[in-house]
């Protein structure tokens, strides 16, 4: 029988419904644990509470503490798989955060709910499941840090929550799902490209996200060029333009040493520095601000924030949004 850990970090998948109150909150983790008999079919689970929370209060220092902890868990026990229960609000950068920095030795996914326990339809006992079918099979293993939702298996660097309650939330825009659980068996279609992996001993850096929107106020950019931040990083417009008004605040900002890196905010497509105009994307690139490579802007700060542990130095910087 193959053996598998499920850590259980809170979220939907562990919460209740209370129709009276028309709300949803946490309770302990019971809800996650009645699902433990139909896993036993699969897999012989062993199953930690690890945390309680909703998944806003989860911080890239507890991503970083969770990785420390599956790493001392796979160093003193021998499992065939690694499950973890998270709420679907950050679950993409918890789980991106853990695809760039994990050693991987076997197959990690991570999972959820959008309905609470006690909904008609709940759909966390299917998704845990699956999740667990899914680390068992021998074809999820070097295929990076894996998202399991509704019957489909996402790589952690495409994946993104597009929907509000929808149970087919998880989707990955421009690539689709590279496998889906069936009645039968775990398919996979796709095969992700090699997995980038950056060894971090913690993840210190202070990185806001900032949406372009037209017409936007410089004043708020020249507050942040008087903050400690160690980077930044800009949902830009479509292949990667700003509002000319925005540039000489950004340049204090590039001034003082701290990286700008664009996406944008557009979900499909990569931002490449075309336009020749004033505030278009050659400009961008010409003061030294960097140009991501299809990650949301979400991922695009975690992963600036584990780049920063490994350089400071704008060129190498570059080097890591190129792949
Ligand atoms: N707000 C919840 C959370 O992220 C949503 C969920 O888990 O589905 O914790």
């Amino acid at each position: 029988m193959r053996r598998v850990l499920v850590i259980n970090t809170g979220g939907t998948i562990a919460m209740t419904a209370d129709d009276s109150l028309e709300s949803v909150k946490p309770l302990d983790d019971q809800a996650v644990r009645r699902i433990l008999p139909h896993l036993a079919k699969y897999a012989e689970v062993r199953m930690l509470t690890y945390a309680n929370l909703p998944s806003p209060h989860i911080t890239p220092a507890f991503m970083n503490d969770l990785r420390q902890h599956i790493l001392s868990e796979l160093k003193t026990t021998s499992y065939d798989g690694i499950v973890v229960t998270h709420g679907t609000d950050t679950l993409e950068e918890t789980a991106y955060f853990l695809d760039l920095t994990l050693p991987l030795t076997v197959p990690v996914v991570l999972t959820g709910a959008m309905r609470s326990s006690n909904e008609l339809g709940a759909d966390g006992p299917v998704n845990l499941i699956s999740s667990v079918r899914t680390a068992i099979d021998p074809a999820s293993r070097n295929k990076g840090v894996l998202v399991v939702f509704n019957d489909e298996i996402h790589a952690a660097r495409h994946v993104t929550k597009t929907h509000t309650s929808n149970v087919a939330t998880f989707q990955s825009p421009q690539y689709g799902p590279i496998g889906t659980v069936t009645k039968r068996n775990v398919i996979y279609h796709h095969v992700p490209l090699a997995r980038e992996y950056y060894p971090v001993e913690q993840v210190e850096a202070n990185v806001p996200l900032i949406k372009a929107v037209a017409g936007m106020d410089p004043r708020w950019l020249s507050f942040l060029s008087e903050q400690p931040v160690d980077g930044v990083v800009i949902e830009a417009f479509g292949l990667g333009n700003l509002p000319p008004a925005v540039l000489p605040a950004l340049q204090q900002v590039l001034d003082k040493g701290v990286p700008i890196v664009i996406v944008s905010r557009c979900f499909n497509g990569q931002v490449q520095d075309l336009y020749d105009y004033d505030g278009g994307g050659r400009q961008l690139r010409e003061m030294g601000m960097i140009f991501s490579n299809g990650l949301n802007g979400q991922k695009a700060r975690i992963k600036l924030m584990v780049a920063l542990q490994q350089t400071r130095d704008r060129d190498e910087l570059d080097r890591y949004f190129e792949q």
